[in-house]
């Protein structure tokens, strides 16, 4: 089992100490220690491979395993199956944390946690609770898998196919673009059960790797986020015993949507992360770098761009705290969700953009961290809906039944 990284079975749904703060950005004396331990991790365990996994577009292996022993694989799993027993506010702290260093490792606990546990934890039966939970809780890593060649930002229109075929259902279709497909077990897959009932008939399934009839297909070679994998899954015949039909067959559009809003809120996390890092990198390079007599810092133009930068990355990070903080409550947040990370994507690109013309010539090559930071933060203008999709949510609310 893996040792959690925090035991504070206090942690409900609003802290004692955010409650009375007037600040989001206000942590409680736990979520403080938890968001320390997990950069220390970063810093220390996954910035000395940062540069490896990324050239050679690899998970090391071995930090997968240190993953798991550090509890950020399991942290909405509860502690009687094995996992942290913490909230989805730690896991928005673990991915931002994570992602200051390396924005791959920081999406691959955000698929885990904020995507296939949580439908597990909110759809499975007592069941698949027990049998995947605690398996994810231990070693094993989740997908997620809805998006196909053909529809993507209209996912509904997937064509991956579930018939019936006595106690148990057969797939067949290919899905693309699944992040952390290389190094999965288990596979959240939605297909459709009826294509005539559109979304009506879309069905999740857990998937496992074993399942005659399931292959993993090829890795992409990406732009960015390379240590992350992403891959084609192929069902040729796949049988799926009922029993792994996630919540209800028919109902799988919800899940898909429920569960989407929700892990929106874990790439805004990502995008603050990543967007922290770069800023970090560039304070503390102007303050070395001499040019004219002095450090570069010490011109008010390039205090004045790092002023914006910080003021953006705080803006963006209030975004996402708000609308991860309104999940915890119970409370709606579908908007709040598309803006943080939309908003966060593109302070991610325009902050590492900046620590790249800062870094001048050397921000240009592979032997400093920026370079890669702006490589990967063009995907969060495009995975878990793209920014137009994000804009369409919030034009929908603002303009009610009108659209
Ligand atoms: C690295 C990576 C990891 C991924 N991981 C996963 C995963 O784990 N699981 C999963 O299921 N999927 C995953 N995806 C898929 C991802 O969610 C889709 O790529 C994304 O939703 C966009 O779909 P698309 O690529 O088909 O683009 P399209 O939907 O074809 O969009 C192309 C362009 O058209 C625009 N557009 C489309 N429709 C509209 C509209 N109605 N109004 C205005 N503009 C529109 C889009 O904004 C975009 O600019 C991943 C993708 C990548 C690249």
């Amino acid at each position: 089992m893996p040792k959690p990284l925090i035991r504070d079975d206090s942690i409900a749904v609003v802290t004692p100490e955010a409650a009375a703060s007037p600040a989001l950005t206000t942590l409680s004396e736990d979520e403080r220690l938890f968001r320390r331990t997990v950069f220390a991790f970063a810093d220390q365990e996954v910035r000395p491979l940062v540069r490896e996994m990324d050239a050679h577009a690899t998970l090391d292996r071995s930090l997968l395993t240190r993953l798991f022993a550090l509890g950020v694989m399991c942290i909405e799993i509860p502690d009687a199956l094995g996992g942290s027993g913490a909230s989805f506010f730690h896991s928005v702290l673990a991915v931002e944390e994570l992602s200051r260093v390396d924005p791959a490792v920081g999406v691959l606990v955000d698929v885990q946690n904020t995507l296939v546990i949580n439908a597990l934890v909110r759809w499975g039966s007592a069941e698949q609770q027990t049998r995947h939970l605690t398996a994810l809780a231990r070693d094993t890593v989740g997908a997620y898998a809805l998006s196909e060649a053909g529809s993507g930002s209209d996912a509904f229109a997937l064509t991956t196919r579930a018939t019936v075929d006595g106690d148990a259902f057969v797939l067949t279709g290919r899905k693309l673009w699944i992040t952390n497909a290389a190094e999965a077990d288990v596979f959240i897959v939605f297909a459709t059960v009826d294509p005539a009932a559109g979304y009506k008939g879309i069905t999740a399934f857990l998937v496992e790797r074993s399942f005659p009839g399931f292959t993993v297909g090829k890795k992409e070679d990406k732009l960015g986020i390379r240590a992350s994998s992403t891959c084609e899954l192929i069902f040729e015949a796949c049988t799926v015993p009922r029993t792994h039909v996630l919540g209800e067959v028919g109902k799988g559009y919800k899940i898909a949507i429920e569960t989407l809003n929700e892990g929106r809120i874990g790439i805004g996390a990502q995008m603050i992360g990543l967007a922290q890092g770069a800023l970090d990198h560039a304070v503390r390079y102007t303050q070395e770098r001499k040019q004219f007599g002095k450090a570069i810092a010490e011109f008010q133009g390039v205090q004045f761009q790092l002023a914006r930068a910080a003021m953006e990355v705080e803006a963006a990070r209030l975004l996402v705290y708000n609308a991860a903080r309104l999940r915890v409550a119970g409370k709606p947040f579908l908007t709040e969700a598309a803006m943080c990370k939309l908003f966060a994507s593109e302070v991610a690109e325009r902050t590492a953009s900046l620590a790249v013309n800062l870094f001048g010539g050397y921000g240009f090559v592979k032997d400093y961290p920026v370079e890669k930071l702006y490589r990967d933060a063009k995907i969060g203008q495009i995975y878990e809906g793209t920014s137009n999709l994000q804009l369409s949510t919030i034009a929908k609310q603002l303009l009610g039944s009108r659209l």
